[in-house]
């Protein structure tokens, strides 16, 4: 395992963000530096400023060189931001994450929810599926319009949001569920939608899938209206595999799916377009645990996995892969003792002890061929 990826060594662009976003993204490079020393990758690593760091600085939250620096980069890693507490637009507060979602056009945010063996997960069955959410449209002001936000005041007592659904962003989502799907032993695709009340919208959206889906006749494929499919996930999560739905229901039943398999601490998520892909925990900066070492980095560690899964894909490079698979075995071995966990799963390990613990792991698991 000592050979650099074949298209050379990998750069990647890290942005640590707000709240408990330095500390899991230091403790997602220990681990990334344990896995290069292993297979021989030569990883490299910039780091631009963003959230409050950048609005001190530079006066934005996400200064324009970031977007510019893009394409000289392999793959982004992304902290977690505050953007709750960011000042209007007008004042330097644009969201990191949904600039780059929109300005990157990274469509498909990959979202897995697994419980891990040793940890029982909080609701009745294991889980083992990947919810593939809609990235660039939906619900959200400040994605679905060119220019302006989708919210609006017309009167000081009415304010409306816009909700984009277009066809060629839910084909696109669909297509790419149906091929994850495909790939997985279970090949079962669930739409979640609210179709029964936002009958245009989410009925182009299912008319979107339902279209995919003829493509695939080996991917069994089903619906369920979105308030079912929270109660469902609870009830018995281990009958879903893929679920493909449109941006907010997405990022609200991933975060139910991630929580039920233990802990939001454990939840990756992989921001995905057509020639970027950027790293990123599902959850959000923690501020009422910032800065004491307490969060689970498991989130962006695993969120890094499936970055080099998916470069591995795209250079063709079995050993990304096979680096991927090794950093989340390790994950599954160290949150498999009690005395290793994070205190959001009830252990009392801290955030840097938990990625040297997962470094050892990934080299001890190397070693023994394992
Ligand atoms: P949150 O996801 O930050 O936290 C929710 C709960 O989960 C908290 O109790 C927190 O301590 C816990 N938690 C989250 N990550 C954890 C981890 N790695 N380890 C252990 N526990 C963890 O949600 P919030 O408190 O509603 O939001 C805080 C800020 O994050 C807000 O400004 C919000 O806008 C922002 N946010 C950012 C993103 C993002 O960067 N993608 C996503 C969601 C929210």
């Amino acid at each position: 395992m000592t050979d650099a990826s074949p298209q050379g060594p990998i750069k990647l662009l890290v942005l640590k963000g707000d709240g408990i976003g330095p500390e899991i993204t230091d403790a997602t490079l220990r681990v990334l530096e344990a896995v290069d020393a292993i297979f021989g990758f030569g990883f490299s690593y910039d780091f631009l400023p963003i959230g409050f760091e950048a609005l001190e600085r530079e006066g934005t939250t996400f200064p324009a060189r970031i977007i510019e620096a893009v394409p000289d980069f392999d793959g982004l890693i992304l902290g977690p931001v505050s953007h709750n507490d960011y000042p209007p637009p007008e004042k330097g507060g644009l969201n990191p994450s949904g600039q780059l979602r929109k300005r990157l056009d990274l469509y498909a945010n990959i979202r897995p929810a697994l419980s891990r063996p040793g940890f029982a997960p909080r609701c009745g069955s294991p889980l083992d599926l990947v919810i593939v959410r809609e990235n660039t449209e939906g619900f959200y002001a400040d994605r679905s319009l060119f220019l302006g936000s989708g919210e609006f005041m017309p009167t000081p007592d009415l304010a409306m949001s816009f909700r984009k659904i277009t066809r060629t962003g839910s084909t696109r989502i669909a297509a790419a569920a149906f091929e994850m799907a495909r790939r997985r032993p279970r090949r079962k695709v669930t739409a979640v939608h609210k179709a029964n009340v936002l009958r245009v919208c989410d009925g182009l959206f299912l008319d979107c899938v339902r279209e995919v889906a003829r493509g695939y006749p080996e991917v069994e494929y089903e619906e369920r209206i979105v308030d079912a499919m929270a109660a469902l996930l609870v009830r018995d999560a281990s009958q879903f595999d893929v679920v493909v739905t449109t941006n907010m229901f997405g990022d609200i039943l991933s975060d139910l799916a991630s929580e039920l398999s233990g802990s939001l601490g454990l939840a990756a998520s992989l921001n995905c377009g057509t020639d970027t892909a950027v790293a990123q925990a599902q959850h959000g900066s923690a501020p009422d645990i910032a800065g004491r070492d307490l969060a689970n980095p498991s989130s962006l560690i695993g969120s890094a996995a499936m970055l080099l899964g998916w470069l591995g894909d795209r250079r063709r490079d079995p050993q990304l892969i096979e680096a991927a698979a090794l950093i989340d075995r390790a994950l599954t071995r160290v949150i498999g003792v009690p005395e290793h966990r994070t205190s959001d799963l009830g252990g009392t390990t801290g955030t840097r002890a938990f990625a040297e613990l997962v470094a050892d792991a990934a080299r001890a698991l190397a070693q023994a061929g394992a």
